[in-house]
């Protein structure tokens, strides 16, 4: 059994890699060299990912290539005050790549080397940016809850328009980031009108059938849904006695299960606005050190030359 799914596992990694390989040196025509040595960048990326996710209990499923880029697969939900960390693994461990290039290219003082060294930086400074599915917006979107449940669906929508607008001056790169924008929007709404949904039938519940069970649901809720406090603490003031799970199976029949593990579950407790704001910090000292290594390596090999570089 065990050995089907490495074989699975194993077959996936394999065409992801060639996937990635196939696409890059033939369809981009970035030389093979190059096109090895990104993927080595990337692998770090992932690793470092990995090991810090694991550090708090988050365990890693497999690491695959696709055409462009790779991600690490993690099991289970990431707590908001794990994400921060395991989100600038990446882009931290990402530069060890480019710093062992910079070494070696003060060493022998090939230009290729301070070249991968700057597209290896410029990799990780762009998965920085603040916008889901990149690192950035993984962070952001963590220390965005802490603020409010709505923070991140604004903080989206003004990602969106502001790359649109982006997108008209400086080149299609900021299309593909309105995309991300947008995708992070849909997700922020359909979260919130998620928990607001549960929280309806929970309300039905209180107003049809009487049951002390419904104190219980509703201080569970309370928990669970932050946003709108007032209301749910009305709520809770109403109905606060004994739990009686029992009634709740009666009444909800076959969706009782999933409304008893909906109820039981802990809520995942949000960071707290002090930890926000040092995470805050770390995120823009990383930003700021990775823009200061491109520029600094930019004045021995320019930018756009070390991405011409690429090529041949
Ligand atoms: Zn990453």
């Amino acid at each position: 059994m065990s050995n089907e799914i490495d074989t699975k596992k194993l077959m996936r990694q394999l065409v992801g890699a060639l996937s990635f390989f196939g696409i890059w040196t033939l369809l981009f025509g970035i030389n093979w060299h190059w096109t090895v040595a990104l993927m080595a960048a990337l692998y770090v990326h992932e690793t470092g990912h990995a090991i810090v996710a694991k550090s708090r209990g988050v365990q890693n499923a497999g690491m695959y290539f696709h055409p462009f880029g790779m991600v690490v697969m993690l099991k289970g939900n990431i707590k908001p005050q794990d994400s921060p960390a395991i989100s600038l693994a990446g882009p931290v461990f990402g530069m060890l790549p480019a710093m062992v290039a910079f070494i070696a290219f003060i060493w022998t003082g090939k230009d290729t080397l301070a070249g991968f060294a700057i597209v290896a930086t410029i990799i990780n400074l762009f998965n920085l940016l603040p916008l889901n599915p990149l690192d950035g917006g993984r962070v952001t979107h963590a220390l965005l809850g802490s603020l409010s449940p709505y923070a991140s669906k604004y903080f989206a929508a003004a990602c969106l328009l502001g790359c649109l607008v982006l997108s008209y001056y400086a080149g299609p790169v900021f299309l593909l980031l309105a995309y991300f924008g947008w995708v992070e929007y849909r997700q922020a709404s359909q979260l919130l009108k998620l928990n607001q949904t549960r929280l309806d039938v929970i309300r039905d519940f209180a107003a049809v059938y009487h049951v002390e069970a419904t104190a219980s649901a509703v201080i569970a809720a309370r928990k669970q849904h932050e946003q709108n406090p007032a209301e749910i603490d009305r709520l809770s003031l109403e109905f606060a006695t004994e739990i009686e799970w029992h009634d709740l199976r009666v009444v909800f029949g076959n969706d009782a299960e999933e409304l008893d593990s909906f109820l039981r579950k802990e809520p995942p407790p949000q960071l707290s606005l002090g930890r926000a704001g040092l995470w805050l910090a770390v995120y823009g000292a990383t930003v700021l050190s990775l823009a200061y290594f491109a520029f600094m390596l930019s004045r021995f090999v320019p930018i756009q030359t070390a991405f011409a570089m690429m090529r041949y």
